[in-house]
């Protein structure tokens, strides 16, 4: 015998738990969030940096960040979770004229659309982060409303509040199969159990193109590892280091427990579901981030973080309906930058199921369908 649902989402990461709490919080009844592992969250958001920012050079992002900030500052007081989201800013530092300019025009669009951005000399720079080497730069822009936030006291939060107004978590429980009938997914099969479903929802973060797949759905998703190495503490980072990219080589870093997260991008990192720490990229990472902030040389590494990036074609997401099926929604491919638009994307996607429509988020730009298009890409990613 089949169980019945309103909507199966597949993933309990925080794009999952943000949509089942969204969709509970308008009202749907019969929502189940099924999670392959014991605990929810392990996934790429596990595994997250932390990072949220304005500063991006898409409108649909930078708007998509401005509704998710918006629920992190009232997140304690809505959902009872404090998620640490601390406002120091991000700082951009720049070596040639060319990123500037393309930073010089992505904070006009920024404060066009109300963003408190500044594009700043190197001196100006070294005033927000007083140990910068600076010689080699040509610029640099700051937003000081960017910051970071807690991944897992996120998804505690909307776990826990989700679960408050009825949301039923199937913790263990691996979706195998998406059975479709008539333009339709009719049933999934979870745990070895059939549920038939009026709505599927693909949140499986860097797993998304599987799910697709089972549903007969391409969803161009691919798992990309990226890592980062945190430090023992070190009493010269002030309380307000923000979080500092240094845009030549990809390096970036933050204040974690009095220490600093630092981590990059490997451009060369071919697509796989490799969450091994390679240790010998850890004398890259150093060179590059002694080079920006030579007093990192006093560091000592304690750990490192290895995890997946869901990597669209564009670096932007997919969210919505497909054409293929009328009830298959996807909440896939964020590429580096899916904590920080959690927020948005479940208001959205419950707009969406409940209403027919997003009225909070344009959904266009996210549309599955633009890969057949001229898709425009997200260029402020690391
Ligand atoms: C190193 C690193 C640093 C990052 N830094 C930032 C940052 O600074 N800021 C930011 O905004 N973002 C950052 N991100 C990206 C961010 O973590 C992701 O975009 C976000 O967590 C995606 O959430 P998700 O819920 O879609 O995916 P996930 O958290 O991966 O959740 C998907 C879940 O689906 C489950 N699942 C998969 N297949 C199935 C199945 N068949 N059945 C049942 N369950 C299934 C998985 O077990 C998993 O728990 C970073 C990512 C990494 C790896």
């Amino acid at each position: 015998m089949a169980k019945n649902v309103d909507v199966a989402i597949i993933g309990g990461g925080i794009m999952g738990t943000s949509i089942a709490y969204h969709l509970a919080k308008r009202g749907m009844k019969d929502v189940v969030i099924f999670e392959r592992e014991e605990a929810l969250g392990t996934g790429s958001t596990g595994k997250c940096a932390g990072g949220v920012r304005l500063q991006f050079s898409t409108a649909a992002n930078i708007e998509m960040s401005r509704i998710s900030i918006a629920a992190f500052e009232r997140f304690e007081e809505e959902m009872d979770e404090s998620v640490d989201f601390k406002r120091n800013g991000y700082l951009f530092v720049l070596t040639n004229e060319s990123d500037l300019e393309a930073f010089r025009a992505n904070a006009k669009q920024q404060r066009q659309m109300g963003v408190p951005v500044d594009v700043l000399t190197p001196e100006e720079a070294r005033g927000v982060v007083a140990e910068l080497f600076i010689d080699d730069l040509v610029g640099a822009t700051f937003c000081g409303a960017d910051g970071i936030a807690n991944p897992h006291a996120i998804v505690q939060g909307y776990a826990k509040n989700a679960h408050r107004l009825g949301v039923n978590i199937v913790r263990s429980s691996e979706v195998s199969g998406v059975e479709v009938a008539g333009g339709r997914v009719r049933t999934i099969i979870a745990g070895g159990e059939r549920w038939e479903t009026q709505w599927v929802v693909n949140a499986a973060g860097p797993w998304a193109k599987g799910v697709g797949e089972m549903a007969g759905v391409n969803v161009p998703v691919e798992p990309v590892r990226r890592q980062y190495f945190l430090t023992q503490p070190m009493p010269w980072i002030a309380e307000t280091f923000p979080l500092l990219i240094d845009w030549g080589t990809g390096v970036y870093m933050h204040r974690e427990s009095g220490g600093m997260l630092i981590g990059e991008s490997d451009p060369n990192e071919p697509p796989s579901f490799n969450q091994q720490v390679d240790w010998d990229f850890l004398a890259r990472v150093g060179e590059h981030a002694i080079a920006r902030v030579p007093r990192v040389e006093e560091a000592e590494i304690q750990n490192a973080v290895a995890g997946l990036y869901e990597v669209s074609p564009d670096h932007n997401a997919i969210i919505g309906k497909v054409p293929e099926l009328e009830n298959f929604v996807c909440a896939n491919g964020f590429s580096g930058h899916g904590m920080q638009h959690a927020p948005a994307v479940g208001l959205a996607l419950a707009e969406l199921i409940v209403d027919g429509r997003s009225s909070s988020v344009e959904l266009e730009p996210y549309r599955i369908e633009r890969f057949q298009e001229d898709a425009v890409p997200e260029l402020n990613v690391i």
